[in-house]
């Protein structure tokens, strides 16, 4: 039986061998792909082994004043804020259609470079993807202002139009679901794109931005340029002919992209950023439905999700029971090759992040919290961490405070509601939580009392299309998703004229 192990014979380590092929390496530039006006690359690695997937065009500044020119000619001159919204809404269904028929080929590009289980990505995040491009061409053509009852004496309605050349910047634990949370409502609503991908996963967004333009996207109105933040992502992000950013990452670099902004053309921006999300386990909650879910609230994508609820609260009457139950389903999960059948965690990223959570780990054995499972890397190549679970977390533990993004469940005990809601709230971060109770005046109180964004109620981590998603506090600003997501990228143009007969409005 496999137990957290890389290596035993069963039908689980039957390989899974989808067709993959890298066809894109080079920038997405005008409708071309064309390579880095320096002529550099960088290695793209796969995270079971580190050795090089493939080297990538390393896009900088002057590869981004390409793409933004490309366009800003595409919203200016081209045809696509001028083409018709039904026809835009077309394309997109279009794209949404060749996407599902890739899903294969997506999924594994996906899975290679981002070392996530490839079922994963081709059963979940994949459909996902899809269903995001085909809900937003939903919206194109139903995007409309306003008649706005005003003094009586003018007649005034609002326009809603796109800003221009938008900056999309996302990261690597979600690349594709994030490039279609981002470019699906920025197409929609008329503009046009340069988007940065993170430099750990430059592939899959290549090769769907390709499908886009045999969709019958026009040239110059999608652009992709691969490299490093401090480079390509700073030069987007202080762009003057940029007019809107939105970014996905870390708190510390959405700082860097809003000062960025403000210094050059005062573009608006959208954060969605970090997160340190409470899991409430109340007194009557399902313990084993809330184990279950606190498991894969931590532990799904590597741990590596903004939302990742990384401070799981256990009300005190339940707490051993729920420890017990949370360690042995930590010491069940299928850890492996992510090309294999029933893997449910890969590895992690890239040594980076691999080091910083052994590191994490480290601390809270040395900070006094209890090690119940694993804490150890898993074979001796690759970023595998066993699935670690601390109980007796203390607040002022690193554990508990910072953001670790790898598999680490940290469990902590409260008495009552008032304590627990104030020490949920007590961190800059307010992006989600999951409330577990059967009551529904707690679920009430506390979802009203917690400062985050979403609010999962005896559910976590249900991301339909049409959900908004955000943070309070540090976690963000702005919506993405939804039909708040809808509003990060239009703008509001009041018209007013003078009514002959003010009785007529
Ligand atoms: P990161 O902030 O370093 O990188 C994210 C993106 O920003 C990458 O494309 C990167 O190249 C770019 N970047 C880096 N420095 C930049 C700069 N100076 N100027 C412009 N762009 C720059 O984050 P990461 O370590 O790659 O990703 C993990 C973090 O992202 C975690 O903290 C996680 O919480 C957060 N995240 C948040 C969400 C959300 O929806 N709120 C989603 C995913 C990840």
């Amino acid at each position: 039986r496999r137990i957290n192990s890389l290596s035993t014979s069963s039908a689980i380590d039957e390989p899974i061998s989808p067709s993959i092929q890298i066809d894109h390496t080079q920038l997405l530039i005008n409708g071309q792909f064309v390579d880095a006006a320096s002529g550099k690359t960088f290695p793209t690695l796969d995270p079971r082994t580190g050795d090089v997937i493939a080297q990538v065009a390393e896009g900088d500044a002057e590869d981004v004043n390409r793409a933004v020119a490309a366009a800003r000619k595409a919203f200016d001159e081209g045809p696509w804020p001028k083409m018709t919204a039904y026809e835009r809404s077309r394309i997109m269904l279009r794209f949404a259609d060749l996407l599902e028929k890739h899903t294969e080929e997506v999924a594994a590009l996906e899975t290679w470079d981002n070392g996530k289980p490839y079922e994963q990505a081709a059963n979940t995040e994949i459909p996902k993807v899809v269903r995001m491009f085909r809900y937003y061409a939903g919206w194109a053509d139903k995007i409309h202002g306003l008649t706005v009852p005003a003094d009586g004496q003018h007649h005034v309605q609002t326009l809603h139009e796109p800003y221009g050349v938008t900056g999309l910047i996302i990261p690597w634990n979600f690349p594709l679901l994030l490039y279609s949370w981002k470019v699906g409502p920025a197409l929609a609503c008329g503009n046009t794109v340069v988007l940065k991908t993170a430099e750990q996963t430059p592939l899959s967004a290549l090769y769907v931005s390709k499908l886009f333009h045999e969709a019958g996207l026009p040239p110059g109105v999608l652009n992709v340029v691969s490299g490093f933040g401090p480079t390509a992502g700073a030069a987007l992000s202080s762009h003057m002919d940029v007019n809107k950013l939105s970014f996905t990452g870390s708190t510390a670099t959405g700082k860097i992209v809003l000062g960025l902004a403000a210094k050059s053309n005062l573009k608006p921006v959208t954060l969605e950023l970090g997160g340190k999300s409470p899991f409430i386990v109340c007194k009557d909650a399902d313990v084993e439905k809330a184990v279950e879910l606190a498991h894969s609230a931590l532990f799904f994508n590597q741990g590596q999700c903004c939302c990742a609820g990384s401070r799981t609260f256990v009300h005190e009457s339940v707490y051993d029971e729920f420890v017990e139950k949370a360690k042995a389903q930590a010491l069940k999960r299928v850890v492996g090759d992510p090309f294999k059948k029933g893997i449910q965690q890969g590895p992690q990223i890239d040594n980076e992040q691999f080091r910083k959570i052994l590191k994490y780990i480290r601390s809270g054995i040395e900070s006094g919290a209890t090690l119940e499972s694993g804490g150890e890397q898993l074979g001796s190549k690759g970023y595998y961490i066993q699935p670690t679970v601390f109980s007796n977390v203390q607040d002022d533990m690193l554990i508990a405070k910072d953001e670790i993004f790898g598999p680490v469940q940290s469990i902590l005990k409260f008495k009552d509601l008032e304590e627990v809601i104030q020490r949920a709230n007590a961190t800059s971060y307010g992006l989600a939580a999951g409330v577990f109770t059967q009551n529904i005046e707690t679920a009430n109180i506390l979802t009203r009392a917690l400062r985050v964004g979403t609010v999962w109620i005896n559910c976590y981590d249900i991301f339909d299309a049409a959900i908004p998603f955000g943070g309070f506090k540090m976690s963000g600003q702005g919506r993405e998703k939804g039909i708040y997501g809808l509003s990060s990228y239009m703008q509001v143009k009041a018209v007013v004229t003078p009514l002959k007969n003010p009785a007529w409005l």
